[in-house]
C-alpha cells in the first residue's frame, strides 16, 4: 500500500534539506528522500566551507541572502552552535563590475566600501592588484560552515517530526490529476500532494523535455599552501577574507576562502570545469588547465601563497541553468504540483535557507516571504 505525504522532497543536499525543514515547519507532512547516504560527497553540498556574501552581480539575490542571515542567526541561537564566521568579503574585479555591485548594495542599504586595486594590499597584505582592478569590501561576507548547515537543517527537520529516508533513490513520478503525484522509489510507492525536486545535477535525468538545457560540470577544488611557514597564519580565518576575483578581460572568475577545510591551505578555485559523463560522474582527473590557471592567478596576485603546486585537489559538481540563475518554482506552468529548486552553481549554498523557505511556501499555497519570481523556471517557457 502506498503512503501519503503532503510533500515529498527529492534530494538531501543543502537545497532539499532546507526545503524539507521549511515544509515541515509550515505543518506539511514531509518525506525527504536521498539516493545516497546523508552527507555523501558525490554532489555539490559536501565539504566544510562556502562563502556567504551580500555582494552579487544581480540585485535579486540580496533579499534571499538577507533571509539566510536571519535564519542562521535563529539556528545558531537555538542550537548553541557557530554556523558561520564573519570575516569580510573582498571582491576584486577589472572593469566597472564593482561599481555596478556597489549600486545594488546601496539600493538595498547594505554597508560596503569601494577601494582602488592598488590599495587592496594596505587592507589585506596577502594580495597584490594593480590599477586595472577595483576592490569592494562587503563586511558581512564570511565562511559558512557547510557541513554544519547541512546537518543542522536535517536535524531540525527531524525534530519537527519530518521523515528522512537515505539510500532510497526516486525512480519516477507521475501526476494523477490536479491533486496528487505518484512517486516510485527503489523501495516502494508513495503519493503526495506536491513533489519538490532538489536533485542538483541529477535534474537532467528527471526533466529531459523542458525548454532549457543544463550541462553540469566537475570543478577541480584546489587547496594551496603558504610559501613560507612564517606566513601560514595569514591564511587562517583571522587574517584571510573570503574572496571573489573576476578578470573580465580574460573572462576568468576565481573564488577563495581561508584554510577552513585543511589547516594551512587556502581554497582557491576557477569557476569552470570539465563536463560530467553521461551517468553524471566526475572525470577520474580534472583537466590540468583547471589547476594551472588558479596557480597562475595565485602567483600573480597572492604572493604569500605557493601557486606552483596545489596541496590537494578535490572535486565538486556544478549545475548552471542557461542564464546562470537559480530555478525556484513549478518546473512548468502545466505542472503546478511538481516544483524544482536547483541550479545553485557556485552561489547556492548561502541562499539555500531562503530558497527552501520560498519553495515550502509555494507548496503550502502561500505568498513567498522573499520575491523569487526572477528565478521562476517559467522564464524559459516559450
Ligand atoms: C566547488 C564549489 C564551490 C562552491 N562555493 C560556493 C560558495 O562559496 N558559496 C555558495 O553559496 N555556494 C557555493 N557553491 C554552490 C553550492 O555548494 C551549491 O549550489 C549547492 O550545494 C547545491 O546544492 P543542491 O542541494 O542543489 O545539490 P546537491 O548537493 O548535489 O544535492 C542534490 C541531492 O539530490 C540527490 N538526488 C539526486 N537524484 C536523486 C534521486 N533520484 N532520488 C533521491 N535523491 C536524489 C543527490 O544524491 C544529492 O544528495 C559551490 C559549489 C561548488 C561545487
Amino acid at each position: 500500500m502506498s503512503k501519503h505525504y503532503d510533500v515529498i522532497v527529492v534530494g538531501a543536499g543543502i537545497f532539499g534539506s532546507c526545503t524539507a525543514y521549511h515544509c515541515q515547519r509550515l505543518g506539511l507532512r514531509t518525506l525527504l528522500l536521498e539516493q545516497f547516504n546523508l552527507g555523501h560527497s558525490n554532489g555539490s553540498s559536501h565539504g566544510k566551507s562556502r562563502i556567504i556574501r551580500y555582494a552579487h552581480t544581480e540585485p535579486e539575490y540580496v533579499p534571499l541572502v538577507g533571509d539566510s542571515y536571519t535564519q542562521i542567526e535563529e539556528l545558531e541561537e537555538k542550537r548553541g552552535e557557530k554556523l558561520w564566521n564573519k570575516l569580510g568579503l573582498l571582491w576584486a574585479a577589472t572593469g566597472n563590475q564593482v561599481q555596478s555591485i556597489s549600486g545594488h548594495l546601496t539600493k538595498h542599504n547594505i554597508e560596503h566600501e569601494v577601494i582602488p586595486g592598488t590599495k587592496i594590499t594596505e587592507r589585506y597584505p596577502q594580495f597584490k592588484f594593480d590599477e586595472k582592478w577595483t576592490g569592494l569590501i562587503d563586511p558581512m561576507g564570511g565562511v559558512i560552515y557547510a557541513n554544519k548547515w547541512l546537518s543542522a537543517f536535517q536535524d531540525e527537520f527531524k525534530s519537527l517530526g519530518g521523515t528522512i529516508h537515505e539510500n532510497e533513490p526516486v525512480i519516477s513520478h507521475a501526476e494523477n490529476d490536479n491533486t496528487s503525484v505518484n512517486v516510485t522509489t527503489k523501495n516502494g510507492h508513495y503519493t503526495t500532494k506536491k513533489i519538490i525536486f532538489t536533485v542538483g545535477c541529477w535534474i537532467t535525468k528527471f526533466f529531459p523535455n523542458v525548454n532549457f538545457e543544463i550541462k553540469p560540470i566537475s570543478l577541480a577544488v584546489c587547496y594551496w599552501n603558504a610559501k613560507e611557514e612564517s606566513d601560514k597564519h595569514l591564511l587562517d580565518e583571522k587574517h584571510f577574507p573570503v574572496v571573489i576575483a573576476k578578470n573580465l578581460e580574460k573572462k576568468e572568475y576565481y573564488f577563495a576562502l581561508p584554510d577552513t577545510d585543511y589547516p594551512g591551505a587556502i581554497k582557491l578555485v576557477l569557476d569552470d570545469g570539465d563536463a560530467l559523463s553521461g551517468d553524471l560522474s566526475h572525470p577520474e582527473k580534472n583537466n590540468q588547465d583547471f589547476v594551472d590557471r588558479p596557480g597562475n592567478f595565485i602567483s600573480e596576485h597572492i604572493p604569500v601563497v605557493d601557486g606552483t603546486k596545489p596541496y590537494k585537489v578535490d572535486q565538486c559538481k556544478y549545475t548552471n541553468s542557461p542564464d546562470h540563475h537559480y530555478l525556484i518554482g513549478p518546473v512548468s506552468s502545466k505542472t503546478p504540483n511538481v516544483l524544482v529548486g536547483g541550479c545553485g552553481s557556485g552561489s547556492g549554498f548561502k541562499t539555500a535557507p531562503g530558497i527552501g523557505r520560498a519553495l515550502a511556501e509555494m507548496a503550502a499555497g502561500k505568498q513567498t516571504t522573499v520575491d523569487v519570481s526572477f528565478f521562476s523556471p517559467s522564464r524559459f517557457e516559450k
